[in-house]
């Protein structure tokens, strides 16, 4: 009997994995990987996104062969695989979850379309997350993602019909890949059973105090989920995650008792909402990956002299404005921030430095282990300014240290240049006197940069540029047009403001 193919994409899991139960369902599977090397060579793509796919991949595999059938890992282009592989299995049918990745993904999904009708082999593609296809606009979205994700969950296989092993196993195929070969120290581990375990524990007693902490940098490594790129690469389904938080948020409830951890729980099921609304918008909209989605905003950050040394100094976490330092180092070496950082961190890089999000947006993504095409080009772009629909955010890199790191404390831990410095001056060393300067051996302009700016003026620069582009341009009919089809159900019949609501904004923290 001919085999039913399994094509793992970002589904790297054995619990509620649709395509791997109908597969199992029709007869013996071949379960196969394709590891793409020209994927590897995007600009968004990085040794910390690498490691955590290999680690998945080797989860899988050990969860496949348990249930008796090791998983197939192939490295190359994928269409010479798939040719391969059919002239050898003559199978008729393949499995995969649907797919709303970058450009790259796309065309290479469009092109296995093709060679899939070309070779008569029925492509079945199941919902992946709450994303919907040829969407024209979100009415009764909100709904649809509530109903699928309290849908019955694909059952865990307990036994499968084997095809047998493949030509080398997957820890043979994978040590023998050279991509971004170097080693990642404080990687985030992958794998479906470090999902789970995170999981767990987040909801054991990590979520408590979520909403509290998720914040400040301090506390969020530790209140947050970190689920981000376990969902990425669907080593857990979105799904169990919100059927699970949800079965503990009613278990919570009935006791009457920990408030704060109901709470919590409901913030929590908000982002997981979130994920698929944002994922949505480049689904609807994959030109977004390379221009502002509101059209109107094309232009506004044309490339300018001195892009390069600011992008730099960004790059290397090397601003003199401490605690953004702080949180670019951490994200750098860690792979992860949480999101008001990511938030501030991309404001900053778009208003203060004025760097348009097309430079940024591959800087960011390769620092992130949980890089999701859909997620990340809508908020940079979000935090950026250019959709057009949402209020413009020009956070003070001041103002924020003192909220979130009163004592320096995340300060002195990523920026040890600073660690003798004291919290009245931790969070604009550059005003300390110089007497103070040699007594903390800190040297402004020495040991610890300058300031690249000042950045209230920096940020008031920003605005009146802003101010002046939405002047001379006419903004209203493209904004209406963004919110028609991205705008969520509550904001269904707001005609959007685009001046009133930047201005009034932006009037707010620049501190
Ligand atoms: C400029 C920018 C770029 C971003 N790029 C990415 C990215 O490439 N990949 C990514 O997964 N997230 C991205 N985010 C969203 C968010 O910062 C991360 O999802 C979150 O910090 C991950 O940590 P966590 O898993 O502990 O999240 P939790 O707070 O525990 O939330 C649980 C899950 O909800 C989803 N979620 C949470 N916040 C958001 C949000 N604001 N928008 C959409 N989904 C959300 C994520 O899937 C997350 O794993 C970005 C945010 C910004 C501002």
């Amino acid at each position: 009997m001919n085999p039913v193919v399994v094509w793992f994409k970002r589904d790297l899991r054995i619990e509620d994995n649709s395509a791997l139960t109908a597969a199992i369902a029709e007869g013996p599977i071949l379960p196969i990987y394709v590891v793409e090397p020209d994927y590897w060579r995007m600009s968004y793509t990085s040794a910390r996104q690498w490691q955590f796919l290999q680690e998945s991949l080797l989860a899988l595999d050990q969860s496949l062969t348990a249930l008796g059938q090791p998983l197939w890992v192939a490295v190359g282009d994928i269409e010479e695989i798939f040719t391969r592989l059919h002239q050898r299995f003559q199978f008729q049918r393949m499995h995969s979850h649907q797919e709303t990745g970058p450009g790259w993904t796309y065309s290479r999904d469009q092109q296995m379309k093709v060679w899939s009708e070309r070779n008569h082999v029925e492509w079945i593609e199941h919902r992946q997350h709450g994303v919907m296809r040829g969407r024209a606009d979100r009415r009764h979205w909100a709904k649809q993602w509530t109903q699928l994700m309290d849908a019955s969950r694909a059952p865990l296989p307990a036994t499968l019909t084997a095809i047998g092993n493949p030509p080398k196993s997957a820890t043979d195929v994978l040590e023998g890949v050279a991509i971004h070969p170097e080693r990642i120290i404080d990687a985030q581990p992958g794998g479906l059973f470090a999902g789970d375990e995170l999981l767990a524990g987040f909801l054991r007693s990590r979520a408590e105090n979520y909403r509290a902490g998720m914040s400040s940098p301090l506390t969020a490594r530790t209140v947050c989920s970190r689920l981000s790129p376990h969902l990425s690469l669907g080593t857990v389904s979105l799904r169990t995650i919100w059927q699970v938080s949800q079965m503990r948020r009613d278990e919570l409830k009935s006791t009457h008792e920990r408030s704060r951890f109901v709470g919590s729980l409901k913030s929590f099921g908000s982002r997981l909402h979130w994920h698929c609304h944002f994922m949505q918008k480049l689904e609807s909209e994959p030109r977004l990956e390379f221009e502002p989605l509101h059209r109107g905003f094309i232009g506004l950050r044309d490339h300018q002299s001195g892009d390069e040394e600011r992008l730099q100094r960004l790059t290397e976490g090397c601003l003199g404005w401490p605690f953004v330092d702080a949180c670019l180092r951490c994200l750098r070496q860690t792979g992860w921030i949480n999101f008001r950082m990511r938030a501030m961190l991309v404001a900053i890089a778009s208003y203060h430095l004025w760097l348009d999000w097309t430079l940024t947006a591959p800087v960011f993504a390769r620092w992130f282990t949980d890089f999701e095409a859909g997620i990340h080009f809508s908020q940079m772009q979000m935090q950026a300014g250019t959709t057009g629909i949402n209020a413009n955010r020009i956070y003070s890199p001041i103002k924020q240290s003192q909220d979130q790191d009163p004592d320096g404390q995340f300060i002195r831990q990523w920026v040890p240049e600073l660690s003798q410095v004291p919290s009245e001056w931790i969070h604009t060393p550059w005003r300390m006197p110089i007497q103070h300067q040699q007594r903390y051996g800190c040297l402004i302009g020495q040991h610890y940069p300058e300031p690249i700016g000042d950045p209230v003026q920096l940020g008031r620069e920003a605005r009146a540029k802003i101010s002046a582009w939405i002047k001379q341009h006419d903004m209203r009919p493209e904004a209406a047009r963004v919110l028609r089809v991205h705008g969520s159900r509550s904001t269904k019949n707001r005609v959007p403001k685009v001046k009133k609501a930047s201005a009034q904004q932006m009037r707010l923290d620049l501190g």
